[in-house]
């Protein structure tokens, strides 16, 4: 039988639990409960790189510091240019290169091991991989889906991201379950509520984060109420105060100052700094659990350094209680402060909080617990039992309740998940799952939701601690009435700061406009319905369809830091340089007919599960926006000439002799297909060849009356009067030709030049390209 386990992939430590009968952490291949969230990339000849994860990771990350990855749940669904990734960066935390990665955008991230660029999904992939097949092994059986825990503040692109990473381990992910939801679950819900229910805050503090979450807990449902936390504040801070503390104390003990002492480290040969220092951030983790069960500790990293006369400067340091305490001090501060206003946010007061749930590595040190026992009194604080396995417990809980089907308790074989009665044995599982408790969880929205109006005005979708499934839908107008092209953005507003979730386009193809978009008034521009959906598991997704057109409609990906994104930042440029440089009308149409198609190829190129990239893809749409840059500076128009040419031929091919219509096809497609598939000079020819063609006599009067038409659907709407008098005009010329007789030449001298005014004028005005939004 398949199985469906919990997964808490953490930014230190990672663990895997399943409910059978009960909730059990699953050991991995080395034997333990936790598996160190560390990742070797090993470059092997004519190979694939080798991955090494876990503990024996940790053991390279003193041989191969630059190769070894940690907390990369750090940068997952990060960009490279996010201040708190260059800080990461600049503190020399991070010792592989981090990049922007070559096939993403500016929002993207990268990190070079093993001689290869990877992403952090693909790191984090490596680590559910182990985890997989450890608890495959374990279970003797295949594990095909996963409840996945992450931070309550995970942005939907840190979600998305994480669920990339487990479809590359091969794990279908059922929900992605905020931690402290996963932590009140594995407590036992039934301990913290009877009947009545229960206010609990969930302070989990683990290795890289601090996640706080307020629940009401009642007859077995959770409700999230409000979230809040810091993405940047744990344990590893608190390794580094250790370190920082280590240095300075060994240099009083040498009687050098700090600044000599760093010195000596900075003057390290790289691979023997970042081995020392990977070391020392070991040693002083070490410390600090230990401090967590002793009142005294010792640190010492022996050996590695040396002093200016290449004598051994050993670190040795002595650490009590009292000094972790004054340590930590302004981070027990910051950390009432986050746990305040988010009381306040929600509009709760200290006294409406029954119990304080304790849970995650770090709030082990006996200092964090003092500071929530003097904040909201000694009995409402709860430790739980196995901090660092409590997610991974309430993710296996969810898991199995979610499953399709389940073990029996009793025979152990597969029965549905709904089945009141076993069919194998006759066991009561109805009974069963009301004495385990039923879990229900009511999820909310992480953030606020916003789209982008015109002149950068913001509209809120959906608003942060809306119960989640939820969705909207929100009618905008298009800025202009012909407009082609709309460029949805979405984001989020954390901690102040905007954060894109990615963008939407949506092409509008003007055949679609067809008859009555030439009726819309320029006053009343198209409409588009924009939805925004959020799952249980926060995860978003967006459809976007013009009203009284549903036809006309995109749906789904959103770009999120990757070659797409890329592709549509550049096709954005393109088309804002276009702008400025004031292209005239059939450029323009030319262009925003290539955009249209670009869009649409845009949209294929992230596989929207794995997050995988179509290279070649990729490269293709390049080379079509750096042709349609280069057509559009030669202000140069070969799709409407293509157009131009084919309406031609379908209104008045009764007056082309039917070889030279065939000739014009032919033409008509050398030119497609040189501008599909061949270079900017390929294309340049076939139109020419065309436009040689066209000039034939024998198309005179065909071109007139297309000509004719043209300049009434452009005048109709500004000149009616005389549009009527083209349109009479060409039915004339048109009768007659159509009866074998010669057309009235003077006729067509007398409103020729008109038309040709009219033609003229629109050819050579400039058009802007509106791609906005507004109420
Ligand atoms: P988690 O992310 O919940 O796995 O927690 C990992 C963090 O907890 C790491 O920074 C560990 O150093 C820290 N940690 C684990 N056990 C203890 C302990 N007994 N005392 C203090 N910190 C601990």
């Amino acid at each position: 039988m398949k199985k469906s386990i919990g997964i808490d992939l953490g930014t230190t430590n990672s663990a895997a639990a399943i409910k059978k009968v009960r909730v059990e952490v699953l050991k991995n291949a080395e034997g333990e409960l936790i598996t160190p969230s560390c990742v070797t990339v090993r470059k092997r000849l004519m190979r694939k790189p080798e991955f090494i994860v876990g503990r024996h990771a940790l053991e390279w990350l003193r041989q191969e510091p630059e190769q070894t990855i940690t907390a990369v749940k750090r940068l997952i669904g990060r960009n490279f240019h996010d201040p708190e990734v260059q800080e990461l960066i600049a503190s020399g935390r991070f010792r592989c290169r981090l990049s922007a990665h070559s096939h993403g955008s500016r929002n993207s991230i990268a990190i070079q091991a093993g001689g290869r660029e990877f992403s952090p999904e693909e790191i984090s992939a490596q680590i559910l991989v182990k985890i997989k097949a450890d608890a495959e092994r374990v279970l003797g059986d295949t594990v095909e889906t996963a409840v996945i825990t992450v931070p309550a503040y995970f942005n939907d692109k840190q979600k998305h991201a994480t669920r990339a990473a487990a479809a590359l381990a091969g794990l279908k992910v059922s929900r992605l379950l905020p931690e402290p939801t996963a932590a009140a679950i594995s407590f036992g819900v039934d301990q913290v509520s009877g009947d009545e229910g229960k206010t609990v805050l969930v302070f989990d503090f683990g290795g890289g984060t601090l996640d706080l979450s307020l629940l009401a807990i009642s007859g077995g449902q959770i409700i999230e109420m409000a979230k809040g936390g810091d993405m940047w504040m744990g344990g590893e801070d608190i390794d580094n105060l250790l370190v920082v503390h280590a240095l300075r104390e060994t240099a009083a003990r040498e009687g050098m100052d700090d600044v000599r002492l760093r010195a000596l480290i900075g003057r390290m040969e790289p691979g023997q700094r970042s081995r020392f220092l990977a070391e020392l951030k070991l040693a002083a983790e070490k410390a600090k659990i230990a401090l967590s069960d002793n009142p005294e500790v010792f640190l010492a990293v022996l050996g590695l350094l040396t002093d200016e006369d290449g004598d051994p400067l050993n670190i040795e340091a002595e650490f009590c209680r009292e000094q972790i305490e004054e340590l930590m001090a302004p981070m027990l501060t910051a950390m009432l402060k986050l746990v305040r206003s988010l009381l306040a946010e929600a509009h709760f007061t200290k006294d409406l909080i029954d119990h304080v749930l304790l849970v995650g590595g770090s709030s082990r040190i006996p200092c964090v617990a003092d500071a929530l026992r003097q904040e909201f009194g000694a009995e409402k604080v709860l430790l739980h039992e196995r901090p660092m396995l409590a997610v991974a417990e309430g993710a296996a809980i969810l898991s199995h309740r979610l499953a399709d089907t389940q073990e029996c308790p009793a025979c152990g074989k597969e029965t549905g998940q709904h089945e009141p009665v076993c069919p194998h044995c006759g066991f009561d599982l109805a009974q069963h799952t009301a004495e385990q408790g039923l879990v229900d969880i009511v999820h909310a929205a992480a953030h606020d939701y916003f789209i982008r109006l015109e002149n950068d005005q913001r509209f809120l979708l959906i608003r942060k601690n809306t119960p989640l499934p939820c969705s909207s839908t929100e009618v905008f107008h298009l800025v202009d009435a012909e407009q082609e092209l709309v460029h949805m953005q979405f984001y989020n507003v954390v901690n102040g700061r905007e954060e894109s979730i990615g963008d939407l386009w949506l092409g509008i193809d003007h055949d679609m406009f067809s008859a009555d978009s030439k009726t819309v008034s320029p006053d009343a521009p198209p409409r588009v319905a924009v939805t925004l959906d959020i799952d249980e598991s926060n995860l978003v997704s967006v459809r976007a369809a013009l009203v009284g057109r549903p036809e006309v409609k995109v749906a789904g990906t959103l770009s999120r830091g990757k070659a797409d994104e890329k592709l549509f930042l550049l096709l954005e440029r393109t088309i804002s340089e276009a702008d400025q440089k004031g292209y005239s009308t059939y450029t323009v149409a030319d262009l925003l007919c290539r955009a249209r198609s670009i869009i649409r190829l845009i949209q294929q190129v992230v596989d929207e599960r794995s997050g995988e990239v179509n290279e070649s893809l990729c490269q293709q749409i390049e080379e079509k926006i750096s042709k349609a840059v280069k057509i559009a500076e030669a202000e140069e128009a070969p799709l409407t000439r293509i157009y131009y040419a084919e309406s031609m031929l379908t209104d008045y091919g009764m007056l082309i002799e039917t070889p030279l219509q065939e000739r014009i096809r032919k033409k008509i497609e050398r030119l497609r297909k040189a501008d599909e598939e061949g270079s900017y000079e390929e294309t340049m020819q076939a139109m020419e060849e065309l436009e040689l063609l066209l000039e034939h006599p024998g198309l005179n009067t065909a071109h007139a009356l297309t000509q004719i038409e043209n300049a009434c659907e452009i005048c109709h709407r500004t000149e009616p009067d005389k549009a009527k008098r083209f349109m009479r005009a060409a039915a004339e010329v048109l009768a007659a030709a159509e009866k074998g007789e010669e057309p009235c030449f003077e006729q067509l001298e007398a409103i020729m030049p008109e038309v040709e005014a009219v033609l003229d004028q629109h050819a050579s005005s400039t058009q802007e390209i509106h791609r906005g939004i507004r109420r």
